[in-house]
């Protein structure tokens, strides 16, 4: 990166040679810690490369063991055979993160991506004992409180403590990136979900907040147990004064993030995922009932779990990811997502009367059906006009939607008449092209394809061109032809992968929304993919 920018200083290369000169790669490897390649390795499994940069730690089991050790000064890699929004503490206070079980998109991976934080996810020969406190993997016993490595760029999870090499943030990564926005026709807008990491992300360059995950404020400790009332209430009052109760904290989520990013759009995703993810595992339940009754404990000392276990287990789904989730949550309970839409404008109001210049956009999930979308936009907008007519000011907001499922793809066009921007959501899309479970499939299927070349790479990492990007085609070209001022951009994992980023080029779209350590990266890979794009033009 030195010789390149010195070098165009000296009038040897232009600008475009030197942003050619540099891998997107290696600005990655700029960011992040690395392995010394000089070091003697020796590699106990392999995993997804789910989030890079390596670390060493002491193997901890949970997230609360790994919090404590923290405190007194070790360094900790967590190791858990998934991660939930319980864990997330554990996260903040560890190195890195190993899972044996998830994909890409998995908590632990996205989480962790988000945090910057080394992850190497669904090694799946990497067999976790939580019980005991180790895990066994390529033959040798790692116990708690024992050192290993692992290899967030590459999946690998390494024995012993490995020499590593810290990442040198020069002028130089600057300058190129300077070079490449001006160059890029692509915006880089960022997905976060709280002030923190949209000043991160701006710091870094984005033009935007592509994506907003809501439901992860949900789950924060104080506001959970609200949470689950709120899903197990009996009737619609009972819903509605719990969500009276979130309220003030959605508000409070909302002023913060378009604080932090006055002057620029913020996509914000009305709640998603199926509710279940708010409640605590069946399985889990269903053990300890059975235990406490084999035990022979009294009744009342463990009403409270069996009252839980009856409520899981009428919500449970065989397919969850298929099932009652994103706005089909909002047309069965409008109120959640009117709670939530009253936040984002009641906090937007604020804003404004402060002088802060805000642009929220609201994000209707998993849409598959016109009539999804104008029902749900048809309860929002009253919630909207209710808001600024009390607050009699006038503020700029915009209704859009996913495009996740390929029938949303398809019949793009009609849904454009609803929608002022579109944004693909490329893990699910992902998922329902292609039928595979996108929290299983990686470990089991997809790495072993990629390895007998049953498939050139794995989707979820790198966007399938001939099915999931000609669905994005299609939605691309039938939307515009609806609404020609359409934004479109991209908001699924692959927003930051250099590959699907010349994708999204070609497919025209008009931002990548990756994590705010990716955009960076991104910044570079848009700059590569116009030059690449230009050239095949000429
Ligand atoms: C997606 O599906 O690509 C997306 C961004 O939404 P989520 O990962 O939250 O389902
Ligand atoms: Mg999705």
């Amino acid at each position: 990166m030195k010789v390149a920018v010195e070098m165009v200083r000296e009038r040897l290369i232009s600008r475009e040679e030197a942003i050619l000169r540099v891998e997107p790669a290696q600005v990655d490897q700029l960011l992040h810690t690395r392995i010394d390649p000089s070091a003697k390795v020796e590699v106990l499994a392999t995993g997804l490369a789910a989030s890079p940069g390596a670390a060493y730690g002491k193997a901890v089991f949970d997230a609360d063991r790994a919090e404590a050790m923290a405190k007194a000064g070790e360094k900790v890699i967590m190791v858990r055979i998934e991660t939930n929004p319980d864990d997330v503490h554990g996260m903040i206070a560890a190195e890195g993160v190993l899972t044996s079980r998830g994909g890409r998109t998995s908590h632990a991976a996205v989480v962790a991506r988000g945090m910057g934080k080394p992850c190497v996810a669904g090694a799946e020969t990497v067999l976790v004992d939580l019980q005991n406190r180790r895990f066994t993997a390529g033959g040798k016993t790692v116990y708690e409180g024992e050192e290993f490595t692992i290899d967030g760029s590459t999946g690998r999870v390494i024995a012993g403590k490995v020499p590593t090499i810290q990442p040198e943030l020069s002028g130089d990564l600057e300058q190129i990136l300077r070079w490449a926005d001006g160059v890029r026709r692509l915006q880089v807008w960022a997905n976060g979900d709280y002030p923190r990491d949209a000043e991160l992300a701006r710091g870094f360059g984005a033009q935007g907040i592509g994506l907003c995950r809501t439901e992860h404020m949900f789950m924060e400790q104080a506001r959970l147990p609200i949470v689950q009332a709120m899903i197990l209430a009996s009737s619609t009052e009972e819903r509605k004064r719990q969500l009276d109760k979130l309220l003030p904290f959605q508000r409070g989520d909302f002023y913060g993030i378009l604080k932090a990013m006055a002057g620029l759009p913020v996509v914000i995703r009305l709640i998603d995922p199926p509710l279940h993810e708010f409640l605590p595992s069946f399985e889990d339940l269903l053990v300890e009932v059975t235990q406490a009754e084999t035990r022979g404990d009294p009744e009342g000392s463990f009403a409270d779990k069996r009252t839980m276990l009856a409520a899981v287990r009428s919500i449970r789904e065989q397919n969850p990811m298929l099932g009652l989730r994103g706005c089909r949550l909002g047309l069965l309970f409008p109120e959640i997502i009117e709670m939530q839409v009253r936040a984002i404008m009641e906090a937007a109001v604020q804003l404004t009367k402060e002088g802060v210049d805000v642009h929220p956009e609201i994000m209707i999930p998993l849409v598959g059906a016109i009539e999804e979308l104008r029902r749900t936009k048809g309860y929002l907008q009253k919630t909207v006009d209710a808001v600024l007519e009390e607050a009699g000011i006038k503020v700029p907001y915009k209704f859009g939607t996913m495009i996740e499922l390929p029938r949303a793809a398809l019949i793009a066009g009609e849904i454009a008449t609803e929608a002022e921007f579109f944004s693909f959501g490329t893990n699910d899309l992902t998922q329902t092209t292609f039928g595979f479970s996108r929290d299983d499939a990686e470990g089991k299927i997809i790495i072993p394809y990629v390895e007998q070349k049953i498939l050139p790479s794995n989707p979820f990492e790198t966007l399938d061109r001939g099915g999931v990007g000609r669905l994005m085609n299609i939605a691309v070209i039938e939307g515009r032809q609806t609404r020609p001022d359409l934004t479109v951009g991209i908001c699924g994992e692959h927003g930051g992968d250099p590959a699907s980023i010349a994708i999204c080029e070609k497919l025209n779209l008009n931002y990548v929304s990756c994590s705010p350590y990716r955009v960076p990266v991104a910044r570079l890979a848009a700059a590569h993919a116009r030059l690449a794009a230009r050239d095949a033009d000429r």
